[in-house]
């Protein structure tokens, strides 16, 4: 059956027909995030704005089985027949600072009927919201991201290019507020004039590494924000000569890429996660019951797993507590700033944040519908007695391993988006065996 469809005359396409004029948008990008975790995507002119805002955008099925090192993995019905459709939310257009004469808008796969495609990542989420909804919850989410700022230099032997950090500044130190100030400012309002409200910024332990934080939001604006943060720290780098990374490990010796999830469930008005309460206590049990095939998500590229590692302040075991930095599940803490929240550290840049966020909400939801106990809240390090915890998984393939193993999250995922993330990543796994740390970091550093 044919789905409505947005028609050029719709007041909301109007108005964003509109604004492409005022603002001098000549293109107009339909964003989507894969499997790979990369961010993809088509642009219209905006002579055409208005209907294929309806029509979207016609897209090969295969680009859903092609993995980060833009290798085609074989995937039933994702070959070289059939077609979905980049399909914008036109509520998300927003014009690019970064990218003078350029906008986007964050899009769905569907079919040539209009339907969402059985392999679309943003339905996955909107899937997820709504079964939370018949709950009775929202959530509310936000991700944390930690990025590395520098320069892209070639390899005089040859070798692939690398990211020379832009200073070796002190964690929270001044003279790094120095010399990343022009870039940060940049970002800021480059940000801020997309609706993200920025939170906090300071610059980060490791060489060249900066945090900024940015306000939490419904979960599909959180991770539709994400996939704007990401954008724009590359694009604004891009403009002053500069390469900025997301990447999970950047550099082999330097702290690594977090990009921590922030999550709370909500009803109406208030924060069911501020204070504890069974609720909480039961969604928590749901994470830690799932935690090592989340990480498959969370943290879904082969150099997420490099670093998560004891004593790096991005969890290395499956465990939870109050205001505890090595947990994989932290309670933070809050003084005014809207309430408690969980903080959720195995997750970082490289994931899919469509599928990390709704694949973290069913975790959640499986804990509240089985009433699971998290067991005892660890106020220690962990590593400080190893053998009493459980660890995370220690590389991608045994992420995806448990991911399998995983009923909960296979069956959400679904028949066609699981065999086709677990090929692409499987693909991944095999395609950075044996090869040398320079090849795997420079790989994720073009893309994250
Ligand atoms: N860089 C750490 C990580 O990889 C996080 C440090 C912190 O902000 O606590 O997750
Ligand atoms: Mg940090």
């Amino acid at each position: 059956m044919m789905r409505d469809r947005h028609t050029p005359t719709d007041p909301v396409v109007q108005r964003v027909i509109e604004r492409a004029e005022i603002e001098g948008i000549e293109l107009v990008r339909f964003l989507y995030a894969d499997h790979g975790g990369v961010i993809r995507g088509k642009a219209t002119s905006r002579s055409r704005l208005g209907e294929r805002i309806g029509t979207g955008i016609g897209h090969t099925v295969a680009m859903m089985a092609m993995n980060m090192l833009d290798q085609l993995q074989e995937v039933e019905q994702m070959g070289p027949v059939g077609e979905v459709r980049i399909t914008p939310d036109p509520s998300t257009f927003v014009p690019l600072p970064y990218a003078p004469g350029g906008a986007a808008m964050l899009s769905d796969l569907r079919t040539q009927d209009g339907s969402p495609w059985a392999a679309c990542p943003r339905t996955f989420l909107k899937d997820a919201i709504a079964e939370l909804a018949g709950e009775g919850y929202t959530a509310v989410a936000a991700f944390e991201p930690e990025f590395t700022l520098g320069r892209r230099l070639p390899d005089p032997a040859g070798g692939p290019d690398r990211l020379a950090p832009l200073d070796d500044s002190l964690c929270y130190a001044g003279t790094g507020f120095d010399t990343a100030h022009d870039y940060t400012v940049r970002l800021i309002r480059a940000l801020e004039r997309q609706g993200l409200q920025v939170e906090h910024y300071y610059p980060e332990l490791g060489a060249g590494q900066q945090e900024l934080s940015v306000r939490h939001a419904p979960a599909l604006r959180a991770a539709d924000n994400q996939v704007l943060y990401r954008e724009t720290v590359r694009g604004v780098a891009l403009r002053m000569a500069m390469w900025a990374s997301l990447a999970p490990k950047p550099i082999a010796d330097q702290a690594g890429n977090g990009c921590h999830l922030h999550l709370s469930l909500w009803d109406g008005t208030r924060n069911l996660f501020d204070g504890e309460s069974d609720l909480r206590s039961h969604f928590v049990g749901g994470l830690i019951a799932h935690l090592p095939a989340l990480t498959a998500l969370t943290c879904g590229s082969v150099n997420s797993f490099r670093r998560l590692a004891p004593r790096m302040w991005s969890s290395a075991y499956a465990v939870w507590g109050p205001d505890n930095r090595e947990a994989a599940v932290r309670v933070c803490s809050a003084l005014g700033e809207g309430g408690e929240n969980l903080e959720l550290k195995p997750s970082d840049s490289s994931a899919n944040p469509y599928l990390s966020l709704g694949a973290v909400l069913h975790a959640g939801l499986d804990g509240i519908r089985r009433r699971l106990d998290p067991g005892e809240a660890v106020t220690i390090d962990p590593d400080t007695n190893p053998a009493a915890y459980q660890r995370l998984p220690a590389s991608l393939d045994e992420a995806l391993d448990a991911l399998e193993a995983d009923e909960v999250l296979m069956e959400a995922l679904g028949p066609l988006r699981r065999t086709a993330y677990l090929a692409v990543k499987r693909s991944e796994a095999t395609a950075f065996k044996g090869k040398d740390a320079a090849y795997e970091t420079f790989n994720h550093l073009r893309v994250f």
